[in-house]
């Protein structure tokens, strides 16, 4: 057999310009950094302080505990330098009905017996009147009902291996945090507005970004990391933008830190107000509060007068406008430009999913990175991957929505009665009959994240999945007995999570 050489090409990609230094272009350049700057590789951040960043963005998902480890930061350390806390999940408040009040934790609820699905083991327990909260039987909520923290050791065993976390943090303090890390392994920060984009007459990729003075930064390859404004996918590409505002008509957020009034929860709390809803993040030094809602619905200055209305601790600052359309660039890769962060698209931080589809994003570039002459068809399996994810989420966040039996406000009902995606309207029927959770692709939440919001909101299956009835109903009942239990008492002897970062030197 005569074997086929593998081509070492000179096409490489040499210069990653990465336009924008907030926390999407900041987390690229040290992830780039770390794997590709070997010595003839540069990566160049350009980034304009008169600008600035959004500034918001502090609650995460577990997973971005793999983007700090591919970077090798240590947990602690990151803690302390971004003043930030532990997130075991998130509470809902006033979702289902005014009054209501649930956990969507991290982790799983319960153990699967005989490969069946806990939570089909607990509705019927739940159908035949016992069962108590399925929450009771999840590590992560027990320990946030009391405010507790601990950090699996490697190896630990169950109950306290199924803790699940991320956290809170100041994102500001995130971005310089990666600054310096990303300097120190090679990435060179450029100062300035970009004032134009240069592109080649032939192929019309862009070749360099001019600023302000006339300078020029030339790269092979570029991040627009530049925010909403999508400054060379939008503003030079025209790459154009898939609005979903008819199934997430949020546009606005007005965003007001405040000083804590007590040692902070470990999970963010998500409370639904009479035309969207109110965020409350504890950090070490601050609560990050904001109220994100729909203008055709509520007016600014009704939205602002909630917020300091609701907020519990003495005000940090004047309250920030932000808005925003929900949606997604029609293309996330465009000729020689990929779209992280907000440039790509945003969907509201209901389940603080932005930051991660940043991580996201670079994690699918290494997987797919180009040379000079890229191919469309990996450009295309980026885009299609992209696009997966971002509807994965939208459809998760209408889900909240949609789950509503509130019809105190115009808002609520317009929710509540409208047409959502087909793929929703079938996850929702699959559950609507059997309880049933399928999880398509590498969808980001998992069955607990599906059975936390249905139950939370009151959405009942009709029945539970008949193979449950192939397990004793008495040993199942003893098995939950036990597993509740154990949560119980292990949350219990955990210490609070102040206590557990101070001793941790994380505070
Ligand atoms: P930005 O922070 O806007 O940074 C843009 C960068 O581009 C800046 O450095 C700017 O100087 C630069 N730039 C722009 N134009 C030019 C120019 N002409 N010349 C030079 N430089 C330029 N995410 C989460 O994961 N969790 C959350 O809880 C969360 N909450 C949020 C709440 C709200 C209300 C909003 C709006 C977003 C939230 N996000 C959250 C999203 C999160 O804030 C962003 O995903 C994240 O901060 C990334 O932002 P970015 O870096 O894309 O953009």
């Amino acid at each position: 057999m005569s074997a086929r050489k593998v081509i070492v090409t000179n096409n490489r990609i040499d210069r990653i310009v990465v336009v924008g230094g907030g926390t999407a272009g900041w987390m690229a350049a040290a992830a780039f950094s770390r794997y590709f700057d070997n010595g003839r590789r540069k990566i160049i951040v350009v980034e304009s302080d008169a600008i600035g960043t959004v500034g918001v963005g502090e609650a995460t998902i577990p997973a971005i505990k793999g983007f700090n480890a591919m970077l090798d930061i240590p947990e602690n350390e990151f803690l302390r330098e971004t003043r930030g806390t532990f997130k075991l999940g998130i509470e809902f408040v006033n979702w289902g009905r005014q009054g209501d009040r649930y956990i969507h934790p991290f982790g799983a609820f319960g153990t699967d017996l005989h490969g069946i699905p806990f939570h089909q083991l607990w509705l019927r327990e739940h159908a035949r009147g016992g069962g108590g909260d399925i929450t009771d039987f999840s590590m992560s909520a027990a320990a946030a009902a009391l405010g507790r923290f601990g950090r699996p050791a490697v190896g630990a065993r169950p109950p306290v291996s199924e803790i699940n976390y991320a956290f809170h943090f100041d994102a500001t303090l995130y971005a310089a945090y990666l600054r310096r890390l990303a300097e120190r392994q090679g990435a060179i920060r450029q100062e300035g507005r970009i004032v134009k984009v240069h592109r080649d007459g032939e192929s019309g990729d862009v070749t360099s970004v001019e600023l302000e003075g006339g300078r020029l930064v030339e790269g092979d390859l570029f991040l627009d990391c530049s925010g909403f404004r999508g400054l060379l996918i939008e503003d030079a590409l025209e790459t154009g933008y898939e609005d979903w505002s008819h199934w997430l008509p949020m546009d606005r957020a007005i965003a007001m830190p405040t000083a804590n009034r007590s040692s902070p929860d470990p999970f963010t709390r998500a409370t639904a107000h009479a035309a969207g809803w109110q965020w409350r993040i504890p950090l070490q030094h601050r609560t990050g509060n904001g109220h994100v809602f729909c203008s055709a619905f509520m007016q600014e200055d009704e939205a602002e007068r909630i917020l300091r209305d609701t907020v519990e601790g003495e005000e940090l600052a004047d309250p920030r406008l932000i808005r925003f359309t929900t949606g997604m660039r029609r293309k996330a890769w465009s000729h020689n430009v990929v779209s992280l962060g907000l440039s790509s698209g945003f969907i509201e931080p209901l389940e603080s999913t932005s930051i991660h589809l940043v991580q996201n994003g670079i994690a699918r570039l290494f997987g797919l990175f180009p040379e000079k002459d890229i191919s469309p068809v990996e450009r295309d399996e980026y885009n299609r991957g992209m696009r997966e994810i971002y509807e994965d989420v939208r459809d998760f966040i209408i889900l909240h929505y949609k789950a509503t039996q509130r019809d105190d406000t115009e808002f609520w009902r317009s929710v509540r009665d409208m047409d959502i995606p087909a793929s929703l309207a079938r996850k929702m029927e699959l559950w609507r009959l059997h309880g049933r959770v399928f999880r398509e692709n590498a969808e980001l939440f998992t069955l607990p994240s599906w059975v936390a919001v249905m139950l939370g909101q009151n959405v009942w299956p009709e029945r539970y999945d008949p193979i449950a009835d192939t397990l004793d109903e008495n040993r199942v009942a003893q098995a939950m007995e036990k597993m509740r239990a154990g949560y119980r008492q292990t949350a219990q002897q955990l210490p609070p999570q102040e206590q557990f970062l101070r001793s941790a030197n994380a505070w």
